[in-house]
């Protein structure tokens, strides 16, 4: 039989005070009893820290009644594991209370086995030192009341390529600040398919040609502050080393400036073409045109691309904003990234975010610049409008 050992954090949703823990301690001993559940409940005030540990399924059952049990909200996994052994055994549910104001620390009763290379009590020390608190929420509604319009730019002629256009938004500062173009054709297909297509060479000459379209969409498009976001993948810069020069001359018969211009790159393909990549960075940003990594963390070049290459941007993939609310591991690796950003002064974006809980995690963490189907999807040949007034009733 996998035994299973479950963490998270949640906080608490009304007074909680000594009779309301030693309800919920005797609410929950009957099923940890009967499905051999060891664990321990921490309470420090305001915050839950509950360690789960027994049998897989009976895990996963307790943990979605957990879920929907109204005396708690915000619930963030954090840990999820087999283990080999139980750290919590003793006890079928322990609840403990940790006083928020001791400075040095939490403090364990004694006869609790404190196993100290263990993650689970790295991450119980976490909770106690404040790391998973939600700080302040952000004030939404601040935000315009009045909703954007949509924009539309001509339509390519004698050409079956083909842009949506989705924006990127500042939500504190409630500005679009870029938009990105993304490939289509006159079949309505994806990039992938559309690229898909040619070989290799084509391909990349392909890429870096119908950007021409997108510039030229883009110039009908964009205000003076704003930017246009083009993705190419780098063989297309590398393989021509007119390139830059391709790129500035679209922009000045377009009226657009160098720094209107960002092209993304990925994570993956970088790495790649590692060296020539780096020529081609300098070539572009000589040009005076910006670059950005593009699905960062979804990749296999990792931070070690970092000290490499410092982006203009750096967008992080949707895989790490997905249900951010409720995961400890991509909180934790945002966190990380905010730090390195803010060090370094590389403004960073997050892709794909679908819903409100994952937008107001990110906002309190710090991050203002979102992209994302909950603020607009991508529109072709235009620029979608932007719910503003719904998004600061939210
Ligand atoms: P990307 O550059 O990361 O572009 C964002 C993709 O995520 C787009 O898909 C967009 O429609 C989608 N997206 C945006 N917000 C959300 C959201 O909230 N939820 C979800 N589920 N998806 C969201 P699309 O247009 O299918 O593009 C896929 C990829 O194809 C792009 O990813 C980009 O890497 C590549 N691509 C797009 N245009 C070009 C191009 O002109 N050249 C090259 N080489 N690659 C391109
Ligand atoms: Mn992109
Ligand atoms: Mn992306």
């Amino acid at each position: 039989m996998m035994l299973r050992q479950l963490t998270y954090q949640s906080t608490a949703a009304g007074t909680v005070d000594q009779t309301v823990l030693r309800r919920i301690t005797s609410d929950s001993l009957p099923f940890n009893t009967n499905n051999d559940i060891s664990g321990i409940l921490v309470f420090d005030g305001s915050h839950f820290f509950q360690v789960l540990e027994g049998p897989s399924d009976a895990v996963t059952t307790i943990f979605e009644r957990i879920q929907s049990d109204p005396r708690h909200t915000d619930i963030i996994k954090i840990t999820d594991t087999v283990v080999s052994e139980r750290d919590f055994a003793p006890w079928r549910l322990r609840t403990l209370a940790i006083d928020e104001t001791q400075q040095h620390g939490y403090w364990l009763p004694s006869d609790m086995q404190i196993q100290r290379h263990k993650p689970v009590f790295s991450v119980l020390g976490s909770f106690a030192s404040g790391k998973w608190k939600v700080k302040n929420k952000p004030a939404v509604c601040t935000l315009p009341k009045t909703n954007s319009m949509p924009v539309y730019a001509a339509e390519p002629i004698n050409s079956h390529i083909r842009f949506a256009y989705q924006p990127i938004i500042d939500t504190s500062h409630q500005v679009v600040t870029s938009v990105e173009a993304l490939l289509r054709d006159t079949n309505g297909r994806y990039p992938a398919d559309v690229l898909g297509q040619y070989n290799l060479d084509e391909q990349r000459h392909f890429d870096l040609e119908s950007k021409a379209i997108a510039i030229k969409q883009a110039s009908e498009l964009l205000a003076d502050d704003q930017s246009l976001s083009i993705n190419l993948t780098p063989g297309a810069i590398i393989q021509r080393a007119d390139a830059a020069d391709f790129l500035l001359f679209c922009l000045k018969e377009n009226g657009l400036r160098p720094d209107q211009l960002i092209v993304e790159v990925t994570e993956n393909e970088i790495i790649g073409e590692h060296d020539k990549f780096l020529l081609v960075a300098e070539r572009l940003r000589h040009a005076g045109i910006r670059l950005a990594i593009d699905d960062f963390g979804a990749g296999y070049a990792g931070l070690s691309l970092l000290t490499e290459f410092l982006p203009d941007k750096i967008k992080i993939d949707r895989c790490l904003a997905t249900n951010i609310h409720a995961s400890g591991p991509r909180q934790a690796i945002v966190y990380a990234l905010i730090e390195f950003a803010s060090t370094m002064g590389i403004p960073l974006i997050v892709e794909g975010i679908e819903n409100v809980d994952e937008w107001r995690w990110l906002m309190q963490a710090g991050i203002s610049r979102f992209q994302g189907f909950l603020f607009a999807k991508p529109l072709l040949n235009g620029i979608d409008a932007i719910a503003w007034q719904d998004l600061s009733q939210l």
